[in-house]
């Protein structure tokens, strides 16, 4: 007689407690799955745990990041700023963590080290850390997109006998930066929050900047009573544009190309953009900001007089501005304070371009003008994006592939949810995911997965892997629309071009949520033919 096989210990196991992984320990809970998460941390927040740096805050609206899933939930959680610091956003995912009892599901402190299929039984086993082995039917990684944090390579680095910490990985207890000798290493939205932040409270900061950012305000401000008010009485209608609108955002679209205006009017529109908050500089702003150089090019002048005006030394001004990259091209920091905190007499700022950094020493950094003795340093230089974390879980699918070797050329994907050789494996939020206000677009795809998990369960099947021909046209669809205007090359991270070796492939969804939303409906209306499905022998 057959030996039984393997029986799962839950139907789901989600990893991560980030935005995404609660979510869909909520929903697969909700769909009346049985549910297990692993978190590496130990508490919620995933990128929102990670990043607890000085100065760590939204730049999408607090109101629109958050969950909209439960009337109540959004009713009872009332956010203090637009734009929410780290620690208000830690306490309210640790408010949705426990108002849906959702805490006693959750492993901490419980980082994945190994997943393997076994297709005898359509089973995932799954090893973590805090001595967790499960077996479980459905693996869903919600590991997210900004979890490897990327040091690099720099000679002489293990030598510094100072403390160093990186932005994404920042210790649990306070820094103490009082009257210390500081740098920061890197400019890209994380090294301009913590910049300003960390200014007054040093003796000295130095900050290395290779390549500089068209950086503009993010105009934060506290949410007034009335404007609580507004955000109760109009939950219902906000809730629908965000479901729907193509970027995830509140923000009404404009209606005009740049040339439409006249020259006095494009100024005046570019002051209002200038004084409007966070990502509305991108998706309010003229139709074909990111399609008309001409259009980009007024604009980034427009920006960089501005730097002009804020920043007092006329030298440190002109190594502000970017002069290699448009705007939009890189992922748009947007800042408080930031080119003011260059008026200091305790900051400097070294162009990487000029001097690069040659090596550390036991004492501090040195470049090509020489030694700069320091007490602290920080990374602020960024992740493994898209697909660093999947990589490095040990996920072996069928035939013992290991998923990195799977993706060696870069990430094939059909919706950015499922690859073909893994069955039964998700990873909402993952490469090809997010374009827009991620928690938006990491939703539909939790609810896409769930859904999708629902008729695997309903139908009477065991396993789910998707078509080569499915995934082969959404990766197509990724690729061509990477090359497509408004994309602009390969020099961002999103195409893993920060990270030495890595294969320079899109790693998100440029078609964005119009084209996710038909793909869905697809599958859909044609009854999952994207996907086979079975029973187990
Ligand atoms: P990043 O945008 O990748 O920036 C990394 C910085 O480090 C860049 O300035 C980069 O310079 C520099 N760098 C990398 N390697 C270096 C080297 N070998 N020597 C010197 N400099 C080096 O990373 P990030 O700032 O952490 O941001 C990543 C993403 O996280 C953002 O784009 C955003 O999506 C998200 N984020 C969001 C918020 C928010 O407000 N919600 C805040 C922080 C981060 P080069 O440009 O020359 O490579």
């Amino acid at each position: 007689m057959e030996p039984p096989e393997p029986a799962p210990d839950v139907d789901v196991l989600v990893v991560g407690a980030g935005i995404t992984g609660i979510y869909q320990l909520y929903r697969a809970l909700e769909e009346g799955f049985t549910a297990c998460l692993l978190e590496a941390g130990d508490g919620v927040g995933g990128t929102w745990y990670w990043n607890r740096y000085p100065g760590a805050q939204f730049d999408s609206e607090s109101y629109t990041y958050g969950y909209l899933f439960s009337k109540e939930l959004y009713d009872d959680w009332e956010w203090h700023e637009h734009f929410a610091h780290q620690p208000e956003i830690e306490r309210y995912l640790n408010h949705v963590v426990d108002r849906f009892d959702l805490r006693r599901h959750i492993r901490f402190d419980a980082l994945v080290t190994a997943a393997v299929y076994d297709e005898s039984s359509g089973t995932w086993a799954v090893v973590a850390t805090d001595g967790t082995e499960l077996r479980t039917r459905f693996l869903i990684a919600a590991t997210g997109v900004l979890s490897v944090p990327h040091f690099p390579d720099v000679p002489g680095r293990e030598d510094f006998r100072g403390e160093q910490h990186h932005t994404g990985l920042w210790p649990n207890t306070p820094v103490d930066f009082a009257g210390k000798r500081v740098a920061v290493i890197g400019t890209g939205s994380s090294g301009v929050q913590i910049i300003p932040v960390i200014a007054a409270e040093v003796a000295e900061l130095t900050v290395y900047q290779r390549t500089a950012n068209w950086c503009t305000p993010l105009n934060n401000a506290p949410i007034t009573p009335g404007q609580q008010a507004r955000l109760r009485a109009e939950f219902e209608g906000m809730r629908e544009v965000l479901n729907t609108s193509q970027s995830g955002f509140l923000h009404p679209p404009h209606d005009r190309a740049a040339f439409d205006d006249s020259k006095e009017e494009r100024r005046a529109f570019f002051e209002k953009m200038w004084n409007s908050p966070g990502f509305s500089k991108l998706t309010s702003n003229y139709t074909d900001l990111l399609f008309d150089g001409a259009a980009n090019a007024e604009w980034c002048s427009f920006v960089a007089e501005k730097i002009r005006g804020i920043v007092e030394d006329p030298e440190i001004a002109e190594q502000l501005i970017p002069e290699d990259h448009r705007f939009g091209e890189h992922r748009p920091p947007f800042v408080t304070g930031y080119f003011e905190t260059y008026n200091r007499p305790n900051v400097s700022l070294v162009d990487l371009r000029e001097t690069p950094i040659l090596r550390m020493t036991e004492t501090g950094i040195e470049t090509a003008n020489g030694l700069r003795e320091l007490d602290v340093i920080v990374w602020a230089t960024g992740f493994d994006f898209g697909t660093g974390a999947l990589r490095r879980m040990g996920i072996r699918g069928r035939d013992s592939i290991a998923l990195e070797d799977h993706w060696a050329d870069g990430p094939t994907t059909f919706l950015g949810v499922q690859t073909t050789g893994f069955p039964n494996f998700f990873f909402p939020g993952g490469p090809h995911a997010a374009a827009g206000n991620n928690p938006r677009y990491n939703g539909d795809q939790v609810d896409f997965v769930t859904n999708t998990l629902v008729h695997v369960r309903d139908h009477g099947y065991d396993t789910i892997e998707v078509e080569p021909d499915a995934e082969m046209r959404w990766t197509s669809m990724v690729d061509k629309w990477a090359t497509m205007p408004p994309s602009f090359g390969e020099k961002s991270y999103y195409f893993g071009s920060n990270i030495p070796g890595k294969p320079r492939r899109y790693l998100l969804n440029a078609g964005g949520r119009p084209k996710l939303f038909k793909e869905v409906a697809r599958v859909r209306d044609n009854d999952y033919e994207a996907f086979r499905l079975s029973r187990s022998p």
